[in-house]
């Protein structure tokens, strides 16, 4: 499994360390006026070949650029600081060495059912904070339903409960579609709607 790749994880990166007030570069922006949100925004992985593979959080993105695993392909006008220098804040991130990508082991989580599902309960088809939704086998595990991509999706409370220890059928309600594994090309569905909303993302995502 890739470090990095799908269903990897990077180590969380430690905060970025402040520069000291008078040795920050001229027309840097001090550590105070940064917003936070900025290191949550979405950057754009590609492969050293420039495919697509992965959606991140700014922080890892500039993680992965002062550790030289990657550069950035199109950057925001702010800037951030390290301890020596101040980097831009990138919206489109190369890895530097290339990595292979295998097609369909995206990790089985909580995480990414909740991505593919688009954190859409899959019953009611309502649009909900992570937090406001469970994972729901649709065939129960009490009833032999394995904990699969087939049979896992994203849940409200509400449905999950009036489900019960039922499979749909029996408790009358439908899915709104079928389960699948999340494929690379699941993924790239994905990274094009969150895409639409980074014009610099597009040359990389439409083709
Ligand atoms: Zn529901």
């Amino acid at each position: 499994m890739s470090k990095f790749g799908h269903g990897g994880r990077i180590p969380r990166p430690k905060p970025l360390p402040e520069v000291r007030g008078d040795k920050r570069p001229p027309g840097a922006i001090p550590p105070s006026a940064r917003k936070p949100a900025i290191m949550q925004e979405p950057v754009l992985v590609l492969n050293a070949t420039f495919e697509p593979i992965n959606v991140t959080a700014v922080r890892r993105a500039m993680v992965l650029m002062i550790k030289g695993v990657a550069q950035a392909e199109e950057v925001n006008h702010t800037h951030v600081h390290s301890a020596s220098r101040a980097l831009p804040v990138p919206s489109v991130i190369r890895l530097l060495a290339y990595r292979h990508i295998p097609q369909q082991t995206r990790a089985l989580s909580r995480k990414n059912i909740l991505l593919r599902d688009r954190n859409t309960c899959q019953f009611c088809s309502r649009t909900l904070p992570a937090s406001e939704l469970t994972l729901d086998h649709v065939v129960p595990r009490s009833r032999g339903g394995r904990s699969s991509w087939e049979n896992l999706v994203a849940c409200c409370y509400q449905c999950n409960n009036s489900k019960g220890d039922r499979t749909p059928e029996e408790a009358g309600i439908a899915l709104t579609r079928r389960p699948r594994p999340f494929t690379l090309h699941t993924s790239r569905r994905l990274m094009r709607l969150i895409g639409n909303k980074d014009e610099k993302w597009r040359k990389y995502l439409f083709y």
